[in-house]
């Protein structure tokens, strides 16, 4: 391995679509001394793990296999002059920008001018979903399959029970298939699955069973999963089954920022950002799906695009031209906005707000700059979908606003 310099112009924290692309979009704008960190053997992030279609279509206009599709983004932010360097996990974000390492051969610490936080996201586990009962082998995040499946060809379980109904969760119904498996259930606590309508055609085509209005409560057998204790409009019950695998409720990998001196937003579960990807410490920039639960590969990409461009713009002429104020949020159906502070200047990777709202909602979402309504959008939403409004040009205090259609 080429040896890790201490100093570079922009290190990357995390070589996953957003990182790549960034990587790739800063080389391609003349940034030299761009060095990417990643804590895994290779390179590619979550995707390497996807064994199915389809990745790439907005970024090599095919559709592509998981595994392919990350070599060819690795590929790419190398043949634009970055610098690659796997096994390397970052242990601390401090300011200057410095950052703390642990690599194959012991610790070290790295400089930057700028530094790119694109840690992506991970599936919450079995022990953050509180599920009950014993410790056998066989309970899996849609990750761990993934890895244990395409990357092993191995094959954990044949009976699994699956929980959840979010896009991963029929991703994890791929994976079995891919693998020889056939699930005997897809259990979703919700009365209906998160996922659009339509992927509810997957189990049954399949024929698997999907469960709503069921939770998992307790895991049961001694080495082995035997059975899974759901709880459902019947009552409690026991499902024998050999496995579990537990899928989405997705948070942002964010241990880094909880501990360092960022300011980290508990409604996304990442950084708090402003238009341009910054973080509070103007030096670090974030991008990718370490921002919030959770979009695609390609939004990611895309994301880690638009902020690589507001780095090589604040490198070449200096740092934000205003202090960014934090917006406000009004109406307790809005779970998050991101970026959370607009108005700093430069140039603007986020020209929307992503929105996610905590409970089904009918109404309107507003838009507030300096008293003036900028945006108004009608909505009849479930929760978990992606929904977009306008930043504002102008300056002044903002306030985003959910306000209920009458009965
Ligand atoms: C199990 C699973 C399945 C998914 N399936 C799909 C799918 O089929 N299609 C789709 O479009 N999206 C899918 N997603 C969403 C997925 O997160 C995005 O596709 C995309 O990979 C996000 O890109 P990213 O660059 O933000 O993060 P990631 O791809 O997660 O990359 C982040 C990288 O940062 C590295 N890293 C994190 N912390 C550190 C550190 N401290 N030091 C060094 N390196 C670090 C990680 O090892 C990782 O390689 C899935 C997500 C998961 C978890």
């Amino acid at each position: 391995m080429a040896e890790l310099p201490d100093r570079a112009e922009v290190v990357i924290v995390g070589a996953g679509p957003a990182g790549l692309s960034a990587a790739a979009e800063l080389g391609a704008r003349g940034i030299r001394g761009v060095v990417v960190l990643e804590r895994e053997p290779v390179a590619g992030g979550v995707p390497r793990h996807c064994g199915h279609s389809p990745f790439g279509l907005r970024e090599f206009r095919r559709p592509m296999f998981g595994p392919a599709y990350a070599r060819a983004l690795a590929a790419r932010a190398v043949a634009a002059g970055a610098r690659l360097f796997t096994r390397v996990t970052v242990t601390a974000l401090l300011p200057g920008p410095r950052l703390q390492l642990s690599t194959p051969d012991g610790t070290g610490e790295i400089a930057a001018r700028a530094v790119l936080l694109a840690t992506g996201a991970r599936e919450s586990s079995r022990a953050e979903r509180l599920i009950g009962g014993t410790r056998p082998a066989g309970v899996l995040t849609t990750g761990a399959l993934q890895a244990l499946v395409y990357g092993a060809g191995q094959r954990p379980f044949r009976r699994p029970v699956i929980l959840g109904t979010e896009l991963v969760s029929f991703s994890a119904v791929l994976t079995c298939r891919h693998g020889g498996i056939r699930p005997v259930a897809m259990v979703e606590p919700g009365s209906r699955i998160t996922a659009r309508a339509p992927a509810a055609l997957l189990p049954r085509l399949l024929g698997i069973a999907l469960l709503t209005g069921t939770d998992v409560e307790a895991v049961l057998g001694r080495d082995r999963v035997e059975a899974v204790a759901l709880r459902g409009p019947g009552g409690a019950r026991s499902l024998p089954a050999d496995g579990l695998v537990v899928t989405g409720r997705f948070r942002p990998e964010a241990s880094l920022v909880r501990a360092s001196h960022l300011v980290h937003d508990r409604a996304t579960g990442g950084p708090e950002i402003d238009e341009c990807g910054r973080c509070s410490d103007p030096a670090f920039f974030a991008a990718g799906n370490g921002l919030r639960p959770v979009e695609t590969a390609g939004w990611c990409w895309a994301e880690g695009r638009a902020v690589a461009r507001a780095i090589a713009a604040d490198l070449r002429g200096g740092g934000p031209a205003r202090t960014a104020e934090r917006i406000a949020v009004a109406g307790d159906a809005i779970r998050y906005v991101l970026p959370q502070r607009v108005g700093a200047g430069g140039e603007t990777a986020f020209r929307h707000f992503q929105l996610r709202l905590g409970r089904p909602f009918r109404g309107t979402l507003t838009v507030t700059a300096g008293g003036r309504v900028v945006a108004r959008r009608r909505v009849d939403s479930l929760p978990e979908r992606r929904l977009l409004l306008p930043v504002p040009d102008r300056a002044g205090a903002t306030v985003i606003a959910a306000e209920e259609a009458g009965p």
